[in-house]
C-alpha cells in the first residue's frame, strides 16, 4: 500500500491509500509538463519513461531568464511545487518590485509585500529549472531516453511536447552585464505589438526581449528599439551578448484526454492567453494527468484542470482581448493601476479572477481567436506540427 498526498488546491490535504501499481508510464517530452508528471509518477511507485527528441532537457532554450509567476493562486509557487514533491533547488530569485515604463517612457514603481515572480533560468545548463527537474526526475527513478522522438503512445501515456504553434513570440539577447539586479517591463507597441518588452539582470547576467503577440515579420525591429528604449532608460549595458528566441501557443481544448492519452503543459495549450507564462500550468498539469493515472482514471484529469486552470484562462482570454484593444494609452492606464495599488501582486491577481463581467465578454473575446482556441488536435499518432493539422479537434 502506498500513502499519497493529492494537491487538491482546496485548502487541505487529501490522503489517498492506492495499491502500488507497476504499470508502466511513458511520457513524450521532458519539458516541465513532462518531468513533473514523472516526478509525480515515479515517487508514487510507477516505472516512467522519458522520450525526449532532443539530446538534453532544455533544448529549446538558452540560459534565459523566465518568471515562475505567483499571481495564479494565493499559494506560493514554490511552496506549491514543494507540496507536489518538486524541491525548489534551481538558482531562483524572488522578485518583489518591478520597473514599468509606459509608452511615453515615463516609469512607474510597481511593489509587493510577496514575490510577484521567482527568476529562474532555462536550458540544460547546471542551476536551470530544466536541468534540476531532470535531476530530480532521476532520483526519483524515471528514466529519460534522449534522442527518442516519441510519435506514438499505442498503450496510452502522457504527451508533452510543448507548442505545437505560434500565439506569441519573444526574442532578444542573454549577455553579462555590470548592472544591478532588477526587473524591467516596457509597455508599447511600438516595442512588443500588443506584449511586452523585457529586461532581466540577476547576478551579472541578463536577458532582454520583446514578447509580442502579433506583427511577428517585424520581430527585428522591435528587438532593436527594445534594446534601444533599454539602453537609454534603464541604463542597459550588453557584454557577450547570445541571440534567443522562442514561441508559445494558447488554447482552451475542449478535451485534454482521449481514452488513456493526456495532454499537458503547453502540448494541451495550456498557457496564460494574456501574458504568456506557461511554466506554472505546465508543472502543474504534469502533476494532475500523473495523479489521475495513479488513480487509475484518466478522466479524472479532465475534472482535475478545469477545476485548477479553466477559470484562470478564460478570465486571461478576456484580459488578452481587452489589452489588446486598449493601445499605448490603455497600457498606460494598466501600468499606473498597478503602480498605484497598495499591492502590485493582489492587484494583478484580482486581474486573473473570473468574474460573472468576464463570463459576459468571454464570448465575444473567445470569438476573435476563432478555431485555433479550440485547440489542438490530440489525435493518438498524429504528428502534425504547426498547425498544419487537419484532425478535428475533439467536440
Ligand atoms: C522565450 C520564451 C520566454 C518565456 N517566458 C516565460 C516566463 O517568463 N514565464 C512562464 O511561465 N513561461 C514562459 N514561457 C513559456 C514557458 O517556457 C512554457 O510554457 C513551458 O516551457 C511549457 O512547458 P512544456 O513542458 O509544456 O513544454 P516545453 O518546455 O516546450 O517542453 C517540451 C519538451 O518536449 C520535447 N518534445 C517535443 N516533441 C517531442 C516528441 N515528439 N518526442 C519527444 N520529445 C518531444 C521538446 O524537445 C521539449 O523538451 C516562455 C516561453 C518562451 C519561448
Amino acid at each position: 500500500m502506498l500513502e499519497r498526498e493529492c494537491f487538491s488546491g482546496c485548502g487541505h490535504s487529501r490522503l489517498v491509500l492506492n495499491m502500488v501499481n507497476q504499470t508502466s508510464v511513458v511520457i513524450a517530452g521532458a519539458g516541465p509538463a513532462g518531468l513533473a508528471a514523472a516526478i509525480t509518477a515515479a515517487k508514487n511507485g510507477r516505472h516512467v519513461t522519458v522520450h525526449e527528441r532532443h539530446s538534453d532537457v532544455g533544448y529549446r532554450f538558452h540560459g534565459d531568464f523566465q518568471g515562475l509567476e505567483n499571481w495564479t493562486s494565493t499559494e506560493d509557487i514554490l511552496e506549491q511545487m514543494s507540496a507536489i514533491g518538486i524541491e525548489p533547488e534551481f538558482e531562483v530569485a524572488p522578485f518583489k518590485e518591478l520597473v514599468c515604463y509606459n509608452h511615453m517612457g515615463q516609469e512607474h514603481i510597481c511593489q509587493s509585500s510577496q514575490p510577484i515572480f521567482y527568476l529562474v533560468r532555462r536550458g540544460n545548463a547546471p542551476g536551470t529549472l530544466d536541468s534540476e527537474l531532470k535531476e530530480q526526475a532521476l532520483a526519483a527513478g524515471v528514466e529519460i531516453i534522449f534522442n527518442s522522438s516519441c510519435r506514438e503512445l499505442p498503450e496510452g501515456g502522457i504527451v508533452a511536447q510543448g507548442p505545437h504553434r505560434a500565439d506569441v513570440i519573444a526574442i532578444g539577447y542573454v549577455f553579462r552585464t555590470d548592472m544591478a539586479d532588477a526587473a524591467f517591463v516596457a509597455l508599447s507597441d511600438q516595442l512588443a505589438p500588443q506584449g511586452y518588452a523585457y529586461l532581466l539582470v540577476h547576478k551579472g547576467l541578463g536577458t532582454v526581449a520583446s514578447c509580442m503577440f502579433t506583427d511577428f515579420h517585424n520581430e527585428r525591429i522591435y528587438l532593436d528599439r527594445t534594446v534601444g528604449f533599454f539602453q537609454k532608460k534603464a541604463g542597459l549595458a550588453i557584454h557577450n551578448e547570445r541571440r534567443f528566441g522562442g514561441s508559445g501557443n494558447f488554447s482552451i481544448p475542449p478535451s485534454a484526454h482521449k481514452k488513456n492519452i493526456l495532454h499537458v503543459g503547453e502540448s494541451a495549450g495550456f498557457q496564460d492567453a494574456f501574458a504568456g507564462f506557461g511554466l506554472r500550468y505546465a508543472i502543474l498539469s504534469g502533476h494532475l494527468a500523473a495523479e489521475s493515472l495513479l488513480d487509475n482514471s484518466p478522466e479524472s484529469y479532465e475534472v482535475a484542470w478545469r477545476k485548477h486552470f479553466l477559470g484562470l484562462m478564460k478570465s486571461s482570454v478576456v484580459n488578452r482581448y481587452l489589452y489588446g484593444m486598449s493601445g499605448n494609452s490603455g497600457y498606460a492606464r494598466f501600468i499606473i493601476g498597478i503602480a498605484n495599488s497598495k499591492d502590485a501582486l493582489v492587484w494583478i491577481r484580482r486581474r486573473y479572477k473570473y468574474k460573472f463581467w468576464k463570463s459576459i465578454i468571454y464570448p465575444f473575446a473567445s470569438r476573435r481567436f476563432g478555431k485555433r482556441l479550440r485547440g489542438m488536435c490530440i489525435e493518438p499518432g498524429c504528428n502534425c506540427t504547426w498547425c498544419r493539422c487537419q484532425h478535428e479537434v475533439l467536440k
